[in-house]
């Protein structure tokens, strides 16, 4: 080792640049403990300084103390350079374009026939009727035989009915609710029963799976009367209080009067269209008392109670609601179609 103060001299210039090409912050901090480490170059000339003579103690002191700050401070000031150009280089290589519009999840909705379900189902409820279900895939005792239908009713053809292996067929109608929910039960009761029912049929009106919604109530009491007046409360809250209701004589074999209902055209108000034929009316669907035979089968003494039921397609007043021309709209699945409701 030379002169003290030289070797300062030396180590300051040597210290200068060895800090300020420090590359990277490993670089800068191996740079530092050379310098300023328990066995660094500096650290070991303020340790040496009591060797030196009382007279240049002071001043080497001095000198090895402002250098070890200076020091410090470079290494300060070249850590804070690094890392201010990492941090540029990573905003550079990371942009964020807080412009770009949000990664969306699509948010699906309820296809137009279960919305029309749910405010037919939440109408009935508001006067006190229950929800029933049955099985999609019934026995002929169910949808036939219990419901009055004789042996060589056409229904029971294979025309209109789709017969399953082993004797069941695919629901024709929701009407076999009826029967499941009335076998066994003590009247009076206030039923409404929607559901997928199926018939060999297929056109533009027409697919072999459409939507029904069933209701009956049973009582000591229960009049044609009271069935109309539900089924106008019924038209008049999904289709306005414009609405007015027809209804014709008819058959079926499980309602006895039975009639047909339809009711006035809400695209022409009844003046005629070719949406009503120009008929001015529109089918709704089928309702009567409810056969003597029917409420036999299902235990119930038709002496004391009677009741009247009503069905009706579900999927045309999801159509007509939103303009829809054709029923096989409805269940292709094209989501192009459905994703408009
Ligand atoms: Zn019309």
């Amino acid at each position: 080792m030379g002169e003290p103060v030289q070797d300062l001299a030396a180590l300051e210039a040597d210290a200068r640049e060895t800090i300020a090409a420090a590359a990277d912050l490993p670089a800068l901090q191996a740079a530092r403990a050379a310098l300023l480490g328990r066995k660094g170059s500096l650290s070991q000339i303020l340790r040496g300084l009591g060797g030196l003579p009382p007279e240049e103690r002071g001043r080497v002191g001095q000198a090895a103390n402002r250098l070890k700050g200076e020091v410090e401070a470079w290494v300060e000031a070249r850590r804070a350079s690094l890392e201010g150009a990492a941090r540029d280089r990573s905003l550079a290589e990371h942009q964020l374009d807080v412009s770009l519009p949000g990664d969306v999840a699509p948010r699906g909705h309820l296809h137009p026939t279960t919305q029309v379900e749910r405010e037919v189902v939440a109408f009935f409820a508001s006067l006190g009727f229950s929800v029933e279900t049955g099985p999609e895939v019934e026995t002929e005792y169910h949808n036939f035989e219990a419901l009055n239908f004789p042996d060589d009713h056409p229904a029971r053809d294979m025309q209109d009915t789709f017969f399953v292996e082993g004797g069941a067929v695919l629901r024709t109608h929701t009407s076999p609710v009826q029967i499941r929910a009335m076998s066994g039960r003590e009247p009076p009761f206030r039923f409404i029963a929607p559901g997928r029912v199926y018939r060999h049929d297929r056109s533009l009106r027409h697919f072999p799976m459409f939507h029904q919604v069933e209701g009956f109530m049973v009582d000591e009491r229960a009049s044609f009367a009271d069935l109309k007046g539900i089924l106008y409360a019924f038209a008049r809250h999904m289709m306005g209080e414009r609405v007015d209701l027809r209804f014709r004589a008819s058959f079926f074999p499980f309602t006895e009067p039975s009639a047909e209902m339809d009711f006035t055209c809400l695209v022409c108000d009844g003046a005629g269209c070719p949406t009503c034929s120009q008929s001015g009316w529109v089918e709704w669907g089928g309702c009567g008392m409810i056969h003597p035979n029917v409420l036999g089968h299902c235990g119930i003494d038709a002496e004391r109670w009677q009741g009247f039921a009503f069905g009706m397609g579900l999927d045309r007043a999801a159509m007509l609601r939103h303009g829809i021309p054709n029923i096989h709209l409805l269940f292709e699945g094209d989501l192009r179609v459905l994703e408009q409701f």
